[in-house]
């Protein structure tokens, strides 16, 4: 088996037929074997059946199909997938039909003919979505490569090719909160970046919302980077500095000068500075809590209720 096609579903009804006759037309006649696999993310329309219709009608079937719980997250679906996936080269591709399949084989290639890479991930050329979010995307990246040991290729997308050696490592980060752009660059192998231009998506709506984008990028800067712990450290230090230097100021203004502070409006706005500042860095060291308390209790990544599968 030369290709496993991941292909992660989510209220994707409407998709996955097109998605299949066009990915079809790509790879049926390209002389290797290949296979599908579809999960079924917990969706609430026909996903399910559309694709037990898929499954049903292949007589020679390379399909297998992951039929999860409920909804766990793209993030957990691609994981199911590239856990159950067999192919010496496994694809990541959406069903939304906004990534063509065409490139994969393009991506399949570059490893074929270039051995050194492990990994080709496609990277948006040109967004299509307005400049505000163009810019939250860009800040995200300065601000994670910053915090983080990592490097985030910007705009990379998880449109990606990448090699068995590569997708077993993956399988092997068993991380409960999994961000995975941080855990390809965290694993480390060669990577490829390849442009790509993403398409419309042929049916339905995104799942990302403005306030899910900002969680997920949230999670990612948690995920990789312990630099905001440190962020008590350093405004507690700052905020000693400048109060034993006002402290010396007042006293000195009182001894020498019989200058009396009033200032009841300045303490009021103080306490609430100090309070807010103290707050916000319970909360950062909370979030990180919470990570480690979900994770100690190593529940498992995805639950599937039915796994659908040609394989013996
Ligand atoms: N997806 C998923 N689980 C989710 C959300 C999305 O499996 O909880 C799938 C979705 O069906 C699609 C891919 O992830 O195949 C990308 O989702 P979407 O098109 O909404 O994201 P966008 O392309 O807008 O970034
Ligand atoms: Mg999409």
């Amino acid at each position: 088996m030369k290709l496993s096609l991941v292909v992660p579903c989510y209220n994707e009804q409407d998709n996955i037929n097109i998605f299949y006759s066009e990915t079809e037309k790509v790879f049926a006649g390209c002389g290797f074997e290949y296979e599908y696999v579809f999960i079924n993310d917990g969706s609430n329309d026909k996903t399910m059946k559309v694709l037990r219709e898929l499954y049903d009608e292949k007589v020679d079937s390379n399909i297998t199909i992951i039929h999860f719980s409920r909804n766990f997250g793209k993030e957990s679906a691609i994981y199911a997938g590239i856990e159950n996936s067999i192919g010496d080269y496994v694809a990541l591709i959406d069903a939304d039909m906004q990534q063509r399949p065409e490139i994969v084989l393009e991506m399949l290639n570059i490893l074929d003919t270039e051995p050194e890479y492990d990994c080709v991930t496609a990277y948006q050329d040109r967004r299509k979505e307005s400049s505000v979010m163009t810019g939250f995307k860009s800040f995200f990246y300065k601000l994670i490569n910053k915090l983080s040991d990592i490097k985030l290729y910007e705009n990379a997308s998880d449109f990606r090719v990448f090699t068995r050696k590569v997708a077993k490592t993956i399988v092997e980060v068993g991380e409960y909160h999994r961000f995975s752009k941080g855990i390809f660059s965290w694993i480390g192998f060669n990577t490829k970046f390849v442009p790509y231009e993403v398409q419309e998506r042929y049916a339905g709506e995104t799942k990302w919302s403005f306030t899910k984008l900002v969680k997920y990028a949230l999670d990612g800067i948690t995920a990789f980077s312990t630099k905001p712990l440190k962020l008590a450290t350093y405004t507690g230090m700052l905020s000693s500095f400048v109060a034993i230097v006002y402290l010396v100021v007042v006293i000195i203004q009182r001894l020498f000068f019989n200058v009396a502070v009033s200032g009841y409006a300045t303490i009021v706005a103080l306490i609430l500075l100090i309070g807010g500042i103290q707050l916000f860095c319970i909360g950062i060291i909370g979030s990180y809590l919470a990570k480690t308390y979900i994770q100690s209790k190593h529940r498992p990544i995805y639950i599937a209720k039915e796994i659908l599968t040609y394989k013996k």
